[in-house]
């Protein structure tokens, strides 16, 4: 068992009528201005307001707190839904959810109360700061440290890879309150972090894909931060309070593979149906159908593993190798369904008039994200052994 916050339960006309809205909002808001934000790498900040009227950056934050407290299944299908148009819009709800899960998970009823009101209405958004230049697989190789002086800690060190570092103002912050502790982990703790004196964003990462939303460094330089922001209260929790939000992260990126196929997939089946050559239109030559016919399958089976991982979290069942078969399976299968949907396209695949070519520049990411592939696959194989012992 896990314990998360509570969720709430939707009849399946709730769900179908919340799903609907998104499908409305993603038809007549998101697609028309997708490749402008995307092309020119501009921030949607018309975007993210109506995110807010929807209520997605409180989706998963329980309802005591203001959030919409949405089962793991039903949030995946938005997650799913907005990335078969455009995945990097996820990313602005997403981590900063991973914050709120820190805090509703392991925070004192204090910082509960005092953050995730706010976190919920988007009016305080946010993200997760783990990766450090030299650190990203192996968390426990951190070097930014937080020394205590009397009632505050005082930080020191950058960060690197963040979501929204730049227009969110508040991060989960994983440092060293001991860097000589051993085992390494024993010396980590995690942080609400709001940006202020000596805590400013650095350098924009210009990235292959993942464009209009920020990633960035963070600069932490005497930056001061009150005791009792310590998350839960008590040091040395940091390690397993960062990575105690992963199979809710991984169900979020496998939900974002799966959009990311079934776009591809539309985007391949409309194509095909319309392009002609030797006088019928392409979908109808058997190459094609093949490509078409393993895409389909690929997203669908991307969609029941990310559905069955998110099931077996709600139901608050162990779910580690559940949640990483998805991700692991649903980011594959997001690269797969892009490059094949930019094949069927033939040279307008690689135009930028067309939509396929922002998926392609998109799917890798989600081989990287809540632990790399290779990871994955290691993981997958400790608990198949782990399970297959304790049985
Ligand atoms: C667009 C983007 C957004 C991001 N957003 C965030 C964010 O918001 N917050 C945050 O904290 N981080 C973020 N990250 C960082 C991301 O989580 C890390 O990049 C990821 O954890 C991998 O770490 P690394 O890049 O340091 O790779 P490394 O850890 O250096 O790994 C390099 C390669 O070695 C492999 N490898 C490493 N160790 C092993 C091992 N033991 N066995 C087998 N193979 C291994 C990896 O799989 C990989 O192929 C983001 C990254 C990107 C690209």
């Amino acid at each position: 068992m896990h314990s998360s916050p509570r969720h709430q339960t939707l009849t399946l006309s709730e769900e179908k009528q919340l799903l609907d809205a998104i499908d409305r909002w993603v038809v007549r808001e998101v697609r028309p201005q997708v490749k402008d934000f995307d092309h020119a790498d501009r921030y949607p900040h018309e975007l993210v307001e109506q995110m807010k009227e929807l209520g997605l950056f409180g989706a998963t934050i329980s309802q005591q707190y203001g959030g919409l407290g949405l089962p793991a299944s039903v949030y995946a299908q938005i997650v799913m839904r907005i990335s078969s148009e455009w995945m990097a819009l996820t990313g602005i709800f997403n981590s900063h959810l991973m914050l709120a899960l820190a805090i509703e998970k392991f925070g004192t009823e204090e910082q509960k109360n005092e953050w995730l009101p706010r976190l919920a209405t988007g009016e305080v958004r946010g993200g997760l700061a783990l990766t450090e230049p030299d650190a990203g697989t192996d968390l426990q190789g951190i070097r930014m440290t937080a020394r205590r002086e009397g009632d505050e800690y005082v930080i020191n060190g950058a960060k690197t890879w963040i979501t929204n570092g730049i227009e969110g103002s508040c991060f989960a912050l994983l440092v060293k309150t001991n860097p000589q502790a051993e085992p390494r982990h024993k010396g980590m703790s995690l942080f609400i972090a709001p940006k202020g004196n000596g805590f400013t964003a650095g350098r924009k990462l210009e990235k292959l894909g993942y464009k209009a939303i920020e990633t960035s460094e963070l600069v932490f330089d005497n930056y001061r931060v009150p005791a009792k922001n310590l998350i839960g209260g008590v040091e040395g929790q940091g390690f397993y309070q960062a990575t105690g939000g992963l199979e809710l992260g991984r169900i979020n990126v496998a939900a974002r593979g799966v959009g990311i196929a079934e776009g591809a997939l539309r985007l391949a089946a409309d194509y095909a149906s319309g392009r002609k050559t030797f006088g019928k239109p392409i979908a109808e030559h058997q190459a094609i159908q093949l490509k078409l016919g393993e895409m389909a399958t690929r997203a669908r089976a991307a969609r029941l593993l990310t559905l069955d991982a998110a099931a077996t979290f709600d139901r608050g069942d162990r779910c580690d190798m559940e949640a990483g078969m998805a991700k692991y399976f649903s980011s594959e299968a997001a690269l797969e369904n892009s490059i094949e949907s930019m094949r069927i396209h033939g040279a307008y695949g690689y135009s930028k008039e067309y939509d396929i070519e922002r998926l392609y520049r998109d799917a890798p990411l989600t081989c990287i994200g809540e632990g790399t592939n290779e990871m994955q696959r290691i993981i997958i194989a400790k608990q198949l052994m782990k399970r297959s012992a304790e049985a």
